[in-house]
């Protein structure tokens, strides 16, 4: 019992990055067991995490050497559970998490940063799916590669469009490429909550809501209606966009929806052929932003010609080249956003049945 429990208090104090807290405070130590030869130690983490495993048993393994036991053996498993969304808004039988991509201004790489990021997360072990909210300008058929209208199986719901291992749906799928969408609000909003609502998601662990860029009737939807989980917030290092930026992250604060940090994208460009680095958009924006607003800076994405290649032709980079210095960077904020939202509250609306008041 001596050993475990010197192994327990070790465990606890590991510090884990990606949550920003210890084994012990995020509750991982699941099991510390003695066997006829040595311990095994079985932990559990909410967030997937199959390219970090390793990384992580290393760690363990390092501060459990002193300790001389052998041998050892180290089970890490991951379990997606559901966070609380805003108060009142129910949450979707389907969907565990769902995570807003937000922008201020259009332009600055929203569209493909949720594209990688569910490929990211979806290389790690997630189940993820995307969710087109840009009705106007819908970017998602073209960077996930997908053709065609989506199926439906009992005649009422769509089945998701599934590519790259990403189900998704966006208003493209519905509509031909190069038809505008002349609609009011209330017709855009619509449209939206029947993508959502109306589609057969398959057992999501998150689902990725590509919103348009500013602030309008469809951030206003998605604040009221939909149960989001988390946001993150895209911008450019300019302090044009990060004004947006900001009042983006605003938006969110007032409903209460947790902002998990900030990404800057076209954080500078090096010239392939010289190595010179040359910041087009200005550099360190978002740090600046993350520190007056007291949020994350989840990474930051250089401008770069293969990542634009790729989303033209609708095979993401961390799909065309995982080793990629790039997909590494996107596997990396990828888990920071889901460890981050593995601390979030847990959500238990859907534990409650619903209470339905009848006269008799
Ligand atoms: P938004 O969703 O903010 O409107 P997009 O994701 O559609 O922006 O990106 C706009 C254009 O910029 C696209 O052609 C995309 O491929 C390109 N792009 C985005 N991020 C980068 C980057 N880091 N390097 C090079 N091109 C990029």
């Amino acid at each position: 019992m001596e050993t475990e429990n010197t192994i327990k208090k070790l465990l606890n104090e590991i510090y884990e990055p990606y949550t920003g807290k210890t084994l012990g405070e995020i509750g991982a130590i699941q099991n510390i067991e003695k066997l006829k030869a040595g311990v095994k130690v079985t932990l559990e983490l909410g967030f997937p995490l199959s390219g970090y495993e390793e990384t992580l048993r290393k760690n363990i393994f390092s501060v459990l050497e002193k300790m001389a036991v052998k041998p050892l053996k180290i089970d890490i498993t991951s379990k997606i559970t559901a966070r609380a969304a805003q108060r009142g808004v129910p949450t979707l039988n389907q969907v565990k998490n769902i995570i807003a991509i937000a922008s201020g201004k259009g332009g600055v790489g929203k569209s493909t940063t949720a594209t990688n990021l569910a490929c990211a997360i979806s290389h790690e072990g997630g189940k993820v799916g995307i969710l087109d909210a840009d009705i106007y300008g819908p970017s998602q058929t073209k960077m996930l590669g997908t053709t065609g209208k989506p199926d439906s199986l009992d005649g009422k719901k769509m089945e998701p469009i599934t590519n790259h291992g990403i189900q998704s749906i966006s208003i493209g799928n519905l509509i031909k490429e190069d038809t505008p969408m002349i609609w009011r609000g209330p017709m855009a909003t619509g449209a939206l909550e029947q993508l959502l609502n109306e589609t057969n998601w398959k057992e999501l662990d998150y689902l990725i809501v590509d919103l348009p860029p500013g602030t309008g009737d469809i951030h206003l939807t998605l604040c009221q209606k939909i149960p989001v989980t988390a946001a993150v917030i895209v911008s450019t290092p300019q302090d044009i966009a990060l004004l947006d930026a900001k009042k983006a992250l605003k938006m969110f604060e007032k409903v209460k929806v947790p902002v998990l940090g900030v990404i800057e994208n076209m954080s500078g460009h090096i010239c392939p052929k010289c190595g010179y680095e040359d910041n087009i958009f200005g550099k360190g924006g978002a740090k600046k932003m993350a520190s007056e607003y007291s949020i994350d800076e989840l990474g930051a994405l250089p401008i770069n010609t293969d990542l634009r290649h790729s989303m033209d032709c609708g095979n993401p980079i961390v799909i065309e080249n995982i080793n990629s210095k790039i997909s590494q960077a996107y596997l990396d904020i990828g888990r920071s956003i889901t460890a981050k939202i593995s601390i979030l509250n847990k959500d238990f609306s859907r534990k409650f049945p619903n209470i339905v008041v009848e006269d008799s």
